[in-house]
């Protein structure tokens, strides 16, 4: 009887708590980074399960920052080119599984090359945040802004079809054109912008990318701070 009772409280004194490391340990090993042992006790296995539990915390913050970086253009604080490609190929694949359209705009800086070299990269980089900031303030939430290169910016518009894209792209033209912007605060910055929308200018990202690119040519062709679409 006393072994028994003795076993009995060894097993749930000792190896069920370490059972429960055990566990949590391979959880966090496949991914599951959100898990912890929760084991509350005053003694050296309660201390090691705290620590254990503080690891695991640590890490998933760490992963999830290191996430967030490699989607993040680091200047401006949008999404990054990765982070849209992402995002347009599964707004893509739930357009045509939803049959919704969707809108595609490529944004660059008219003259931009002269901010730079009239008032130096410094203040360039600041016109780039200031856009950004303005692309975010006036953007809907389903929608996604990205620096896609050096001074050009890209927009996914889900559920956006035909013409109401070429509004939204519109309408942040208008956006970044009202805000003064640079180092005083004074300069008036316009971008020139092409849209494409999908599906009626094409079924794949390569196509609309193609297509936009070849409107945004166009509206700086046709004198910049203007947006081309499908029916522009
Ligand atoms: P356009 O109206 O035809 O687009 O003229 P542009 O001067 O904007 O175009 P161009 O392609 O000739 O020049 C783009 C410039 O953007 C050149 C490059 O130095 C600048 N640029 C690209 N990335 C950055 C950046 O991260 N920071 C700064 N400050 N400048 C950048
Ligand atoms: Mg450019
Ligand atoms: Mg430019």
């Amino acid at each position: 009887v006393l072994a028994f009772a003795l076993a009995a409280v060894f097993s749930s004194r000792i190896t069920r708590p370490l059972r429960r490391l055990v566990t949590v340990a391979r959880d966090l090993r496949e991914g599951k980074l959100d898990r912890r042992t929760e084991l509350e006790r005053a003694d050296e296995l309660g201390e090691l399960a705290h620590a254990f539990d503080e690891m695991a915390a640590a890490l998933e913050q760490k992963v999830e920052e290191t996430q967030r970086l490699a989607v993040t253009d680091e200047l401006t604080g949008l999404a990054n080119r990765r982070k849209f490609g992402e995002g347009l190929a599964r707004e893509l694949e739930r357009g045509r599984r939803f049959g919704l359209g969707l809108g595609l705009g490529m944004l660059d800086i008219d003259h931009f090359k002269r901010i730079n070299d009239t008032l130096g990269h410094l203040a360039g980089d600041q016109v780039l945040v200031g856009i950004a900031d303005a692309l975010r303030a006036s953007l809907r939430n389903i929608d996604l802004a990205c620096r896609y290169g050096g001074e050009e910016f890209a927009l996914l518009l889900p559920a956006t079809p035909g013409n109401d894209a070429v509004l939204v792209a519109e309408r942040l033209r208008a956006a970044v054109a009202d805000r003064p912007l640079g180092p005083d605060g004074d300069l008036h910055v316009t971008l020139s912008a092409g849209v494409a929308t999908y599906p009626a200018d094409g079924e794949t990202a390569a196509e609309l990318i193609r297509i936009s690119d070849m409107r945004l040519y166009a509206a700086k062709q046709g004198g910049r701070n203007r947006v081309m679409g499908p029916v522009g």
